[in-house]
């Protein structure tokens, strides 16, 4: 059953039409695999699908709820409620400097107010645990390395307990030696069965993690499939070029 449809999406930057009527369905418990060139309007999917960019044509539902149908968005509390049911991870961490890593973890339910002080301080000590960083919650985050950060914006997104989870090139500003620490928690989440959506360089999560890719070009899904279709008989020129440079 499909969690989030995406239909017709049509975004442009001034004159340059960044995502060209895409459409994809995303079904529960995937995790799908984003991939193509710079520029090809990855990050601008991603982002309209938690409303950090506003779109201009087409539709996205989420658990059959419209954030926006047909360039049209609800108000804005809607939204709101739409886009908590995603959790989003960015290149760049984008933890709070001045805040600890257990505070980082609580600042957003903290603010939310839905849950006593109790119960997420229970739940961010349970997450530290998960990430395997239980003995860095009082540390800020200039002191951890690029995996550690990452992993606690793994965890900063899990405290609001997402359906899904959205991923940037999270493992992209990292250092080679530091991905395989935030992949194992991608992969650890993926076995529990969160669906989740990549955007990734790393050709061997989506192919081993992965059970569906989607390949970008130029603001269109020029291909899409499994795994094994995808890397083992693409179907179409732009595709296989892609994979000739990037495999
Ligand atoms: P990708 O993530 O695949 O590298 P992006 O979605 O970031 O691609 O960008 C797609 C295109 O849109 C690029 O040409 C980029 O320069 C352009 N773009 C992205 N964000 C903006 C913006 N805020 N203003 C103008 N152009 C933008
Ligand atoms: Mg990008």
């Amino acid at each position: 059953m499909a969690i989030i449809e995406i239909s017709k999406l049509k975004k442009s930057f001034g004159s340059l039409d960044v995502l060209k009527q895409i459409t994809f369905d995303v079904n529960k418990n995937d995790v799908v695999a984003v991939i193509g060139p710079s520029g090809s309007g990855k990050s601008t999917m991603l982002r309209s699908l938690v409303h950090l960019e506003t779109i201009e044509g087409g539709s996205i539902s989420v658990d059959g709820d419209y954030l926006v149908k047909d360039g049209v968005y609800p108000k804005q509390q809607d939204i709101k409620q739409i886009t908590s049911k995603m959790g989003m991870v960015f290149q760049h961490f984008n933890l709070f400097p001045h805040l600890t890593v257990k505070e980082n973890l609580e600042v957003a339910p903290r603010l939310l107010k839905r849950e006593s002080l109790a119960v997420i301080s229970k739940r961010s000590d349970e997450l530290l645990e998960k990430i395997g960083l239980a003995n860095f919650s009082n540390t800020h985050p200039a002191k951890l390395s690029g995996g550690q950060k990452q992993r606690v914006a793994i965890a900063r997104a899990l405290m609001l307990n997402p359906e899904i989870l959205l991923f940037d090139e999270p493992t992209s500003a990292l250092d080679p030696e530091l991905t395989g620490e935030v992949l194992q928690v991608m992969k650890d989440l993926a076995e529990e069965h969160m669906t989740m959506i990549v955007v990734t360089h790393e050709m061997g999560f989506a192919k081993e993690v992965a059970n569906r890719v989607v390949f970008m070009d130029n603001g269109e899904i020029v291909e899409s499939g499994s795994p094994t279709e995808f890397f083992e008989n693409p179907q179409f020129d732009r595709t296989k070029a892609f994979l000739r440079r990037n495999l």
